[in-house]
């Protein structure tokens, strides 16, 4: 399929980096080494949509007209994914070069939000972010998604969290997380570590029945084949390690896999584990 001419386009600028068509997959598609528009969008909601997937590119490699642009909503992002009974999640949108376009996630609960991955600095989504409550922690899951973590550190005053294996990319991160022992940020938020993509790579989990994952590299959804990916292609560090590291979250209930980079999914009772032993079957 080729790209549909209109007021929404890809330009040459574009990092493939997969933001705009895992946010707005009925606009965008990837074409194998870039994006492009594979739908204009058709009314209001549509219209939204495509200008949010606008805002979040790393890049600015989506045009549109100056009518359209001035009708960017700037309450899009966060955008709310899933309630838990251990917090809301949101999206946070502003993807940064820095992460070659990784996706940051909020965490809104009582006892303090977190921020799971670093977005591109702005200050319109300080403001938003700032409006849900006291930040607590910016947790890094690893050394490639740190993009602009010391000035939202600085912004809202939160403290981060970072592997010493990867401490280097933040080298002033508050807590280091050592070795291979979870660490629970409190009762219902854990640090994982999960080596393998960088040796520091950690997941973060969310509540502890039909918890959410927050992967990091270490683990996305391909919906194409409906399979998760721990993708040796992209390992930096020990692919046999990554694996092992699969193997550890084999036990848990996980319902919703929140990725920095490739698709989110949400899983049935039962479906994670089954999906879990097929990667590892396949590597
Ligand atoms: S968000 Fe921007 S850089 Fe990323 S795939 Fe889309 S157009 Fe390309």
């Amino acid at each position: 399929m080729g790209a549909v001419p209109g007021p929404f386009s890809v330009n040459d600028r574009c990092i493939d980096c997969g933001t705009c068509w895992q946010f707005d997959p009925l606009h965008f598609a990837p074409t194998g080494s870039s994006s492009q528009v594979i739908r204009q969008p058709e009314g209001e909601a549509e219209t939204r949509q495509a200008l949010l997937a606008l805002q979040a590119c790393p890049v600015a490699a989506i045009g549109t007209t100056p009518e359209l642009r001035r009708l960017t909503p700037s309450d899009g992002f966060p955008a709310l994914v899933t309630r838990h009974a251990a917090g809301d999640v949101y999206y946070c949108g502003w993807a940064s070069r820095r992460s070659f376009g990784a996706s940051s996630w909020l965490v809104v609960r009582p006892e303090g939000n977190v921020l799971i991955d670093s977005p591109r600095w702005s200050a319109p989504l300080a403001r938003r972010i700032a409006a849900f409550g006291r930040l607590q922690a910016l947790v890094l899951t690893h050394r490639d998604d740190v993009a602009d973590h010391q000035r939202w550190a600085k912004a809202l005053g939160c403290s981060r969290w970072i592997h010493q294996a990867d401490a280097d990319a933040a080298p002033d991160a508050e807590h280091q997380v050592q070795g291979s022992a979870v660490v629970a940020l409190d009762g219902a938020l854990q640090l994982i570590p999960c080596p393998g993509h960088t040796a520091g790579s950690m997941a973060v989990l969310l509540g502890e029945r039909r918890s959410v994952l927050f992967s990091g590299d270490h683990l996305w959804w391909r919906p194409e084949q409906a399979v998760l990916v721990a993708s040796e292609r992209y390992c930096w560090w020990d692919f046999q390690e990554q694996l092992r590291s699969v193997e550890r979250l084999k036990e848990l209930d996980v319902a919703w896999l929140l990725p920095g980079h490739g698709h989110a999914h949400a899983f049935a009772p039962g479906e994670w584990r089954a999906a879990l032993e097929q990667t590892l079957a396949f590597n």
